[in-house]
């Protein structure tokens, strides 16, 4: 169990989704009551086949990558973080758990809905720098 009960709900109904292969209708309504805005847009990068997920070889070290309309965002699962300007604004000032990302990351990994890329440990770095670019203002 985590400290945030809204992810304790998402892991539950990930690993039902997950059992029948789709999300029920019941369960997109509670997603959505529970994410509102956050979910509709991981649920759109969902289905246009936004998430990526990069393993590299030989070593084996993964990324995962949410495809937004602008740019890239990284993705650390484990750590819970994203690229982001909502995540960095908003996440770490505890108004919101998960970005969008974030939550789709979640989605993904756990439906099996994401795209396996696999690239050379030599452009490891190279992605790491285009993909972890300082935050921008507006
Ligand atoms: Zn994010």
């Amino acid at each position: 169990m985590s400290d945030i009960p809204e992810e304790d709900t998402l892991n539950a109904i990930s690993r039902e989704a997950k059992a029948v292969g789709k999300l029920s209708g019941e369960n997109l309504t509670r997603l959505y009551e529970l994410f509102g805005q956050r979910f509709t847009k991981a649920l759109d990068a969902l289905k246009e086949g936004r998430v990526k997920k990069y393993v590299f070889k030989p070593s084996g070290r993964i990324v995962w990558i949410v495809v937004g309309r602008e740019r890239d965002y990284l993705i650390m699962p484990e750590a819970e973080f994203c690229t982001c300007d909502d995540f960095y604004f908003r996440v770490l000032d505890k108004k919101v758990h998960m970005c969008y990302h974030l939550l789709t990351q979640k989605l993904a990994q756990n439906l099996g809905w994401f795209e396996t890329i696999e690239d050379d440990d030599q452009c490891y770095n190279m992605l790491m720098k285009e993909w972890k670019k300082p935050i921008t203002e507006k």
